[in-house]
């Protein structure tokens, strides 16, 4: 085991935002890196979802990085594939690949103080040793497996959206899905489209939307290439979109109650028309306001019910059984395949995917959990020096996850470079900074939909064991920007290594 591998800092995850902090560190100097990625490629969840329908929900001209326009998206919402190929191209033109280890599972990371490092443990035993730590693990990265009865007894095949098998051929079998959320919106039609029969176990409706969605034509696409301008224009409009969707409808709720609630008449009256059955569009009707689940979009979803070998079933599931899934009141409906569109687990296991040990032995998830979820601007934790968690709690800032990654990379470089300004090594936030945001955003959570609507209902993944939405930053994403562009120097403690090596 050697323990003296030194890396100016260790990355955890390849996807869209480990890359971007790959990109701003290496902005800053800090070259030698060593981005550890779980799966065998990377991608990110462009990777690991290869669902049939995936496409990416927020128009692509939105979600890619902002210095990296790419031209060449197909449609205003690219299929996934493309996203992975995107972040291949992003990859290869920051020379990011020499950086990535594939098939490196984390297991967990300690800080070392008498060495001012951080340790961390590869599964097989192998240890790195870094001076800054990045987790770039993402929100979704967990499959939650529903704990069914009789569920490991299917003798068919069972398999979750992420673990989704190219060799899997539904045409002509019997289907069932379990889960509406978005991923079920966009799989649940091209299921119905091979499949002999499907039935989908709804607990909660969603809200879906129509998703406006067109190829781009080849001329337009040229013309983003030789005139970036015009991308970013259009960049522009679809920003303000999401903005006014998010900040506006979801966000201040209080404020703007009316298109929040114009946004959920408008989902009511898409399902109107595509839905003739009042009892069926009952049952897809969500009892909780818009943006307490994170909004859907497709033009397929609602009608794929109206077909006659499409079933809704919205009785809660008793047991599975070898050949059946059996509903509360008895009844079976036997299946060949059943899928599990059954989302993530975030709050157990995501936040922090790895296990974190800071100064003084604090263990991250075990603090987050006995205390409350926090992270100074999203990023960073007292006790946790020279660490950035990059999926944390209030640190999804709009609609695109690309905002997120971006504001974070605009923190890293007034951080970094104040480091370097002051020939310091070392930063810790300050318990009182760390304490004045997370006061700050508890109280902006007042206006949202999350505290100010009704949302018991929804079931929603943005909400933490302790009943807080503690995952979107509830301001504009300008906010988020100016304040990773101005926050005061002094929220950070920074000193050097100093009497350490
Ligand atoms: P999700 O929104 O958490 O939905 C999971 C679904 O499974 C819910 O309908 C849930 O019902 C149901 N479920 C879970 N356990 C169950 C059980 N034991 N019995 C019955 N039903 C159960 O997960 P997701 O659909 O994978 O989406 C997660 C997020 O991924 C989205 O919000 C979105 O941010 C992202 N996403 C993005 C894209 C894109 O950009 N292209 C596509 C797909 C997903 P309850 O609601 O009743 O719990």
């Amino acid at each position: 085991m050697d323990q003296n591998v030194q890396y100016d800092a260790v990355i955890v995850g390849a996807g869209f935002g480990g890359m971007g902090a790959a990109i701003a560190l290496k902005r800053m100097g800090l070259t030698n890196l060593l981005i550890l990625e779980r799966e065998a490629a990377l991608g990110g969840t462009w990777h690991v979802n290869r669902y049939p329908g995936l496409a990416v929900d927020i128009p692509s001209v939105s979600y890619s990085y902002s210095f990296e326009p790419n031209p060449n998206w197909s449609r205003l919402f690219a299929p996934g594939a493309e996203l992975e190929r995107y972040a291949g191209h992003v990859a290869d033109k920051y020379d990011l690949r020499r950086h990535m280890r594939f098939g490196a599972v984390v297991e967990g990371a300690s800080w070392d103080e008498d060495r001012q490092r951080w340790v961390v443990t590869v599964e097989g035993g192998e240890q790195v040793v870094a001076k800054y730590l990045l987790t770039a693990t993402g929100f979704l990265s967990q499959p939650h497996l529903p704990d069914i009865p009789g569920i490991d007894s299917f003798a068919g095949t069972v398999v979750h959206t992420t673990a989704w098998d190219a060799a899997l051929d539904l045409t002509g079998t019997r289907a069932a899905i379990i889960g509406t959320g978005a991923t079920a919106v966009q799989l649940i039609p091209e299921v119905a489209r091979r499949a002999a029969e499907l039935t989908v176990y709804q607990r909660t409706p969603i809200y879906v939307v129509p998703k406006v969605d067109v190829p781009i034509p080849r001329p337009v696409r040229r013309l983003f290439a030789r005139v970036p301008l015009v991308q970013r224009g259009a960049r522009a409009v679809s920003g303000a979109l999401l903005e006014l969707l998010m900040v506006s409808a979801v966000l201040h709720f209080k404020q703007a109650k009316v298109l929040n609630k114009g946004a959920a008449l408008a989902s009511r009256v898409f399902l109107r028309t595509q839905v003739g059955d009042a009892g069926l569009r009952r049952k897809l009707t969500p009892d909780y306001d818009f943006g307490c689940k994170r909004p859907t979009f497709s033009n397929s979803y609602f009608r794929t019910f109206t077909k006659p070998h499409v079933h809704l079933e919205t009785g809660t599931i008793a047991r599975v059984e070898p050949d059946a899934v059996v509903t509360a009141d008895g009844r079976r409906t036997e299946i060949d395949t059943l899928i599990l569109a059954t989302g993530f687990n975030l709050w157990d296991v995501n936040f922090p995917a790895i296990e974190v040990i800071g100064r003084d032995g604090r263990d991250l998830g075990k603090w987050w959990r006995d205390n409350r979820f926090q992270a100074y601007e999203g990023v960073a934790v007292p006790y946790f020096p020279n660490f950035l968690t990059l999926a944390s709690p209030y640190s999804y800032s709009g609609l695109s996850y690309f905002t997120t990654i971006e504001s974070q990379m605009a923190h890293m470089d007034r951080l970094f470079g104040e480091l370097r300004r002051r020939g310091a090594d070392v930063f810790e936030v300050t318990e009182s900074a760390n304490a004045e945001f997370l006061d700050r955003m508890t109280a902006k959570l007042d206006d949202s939909v999350f505290y100010g609507g009704s949302c018991q209902t929804a079931r929603s993944y943005y909400f933490n064991q302790h009943g807080e939405a503690a995952i979107l930053r509830p301001t504009s994403t300008a906010n988020a920007f100016r304040e990773a562009r101005s926050f005061p120097l002094g929220d950070y403690e920074m000193r050097s290594f100093a009497g350490v090596e």
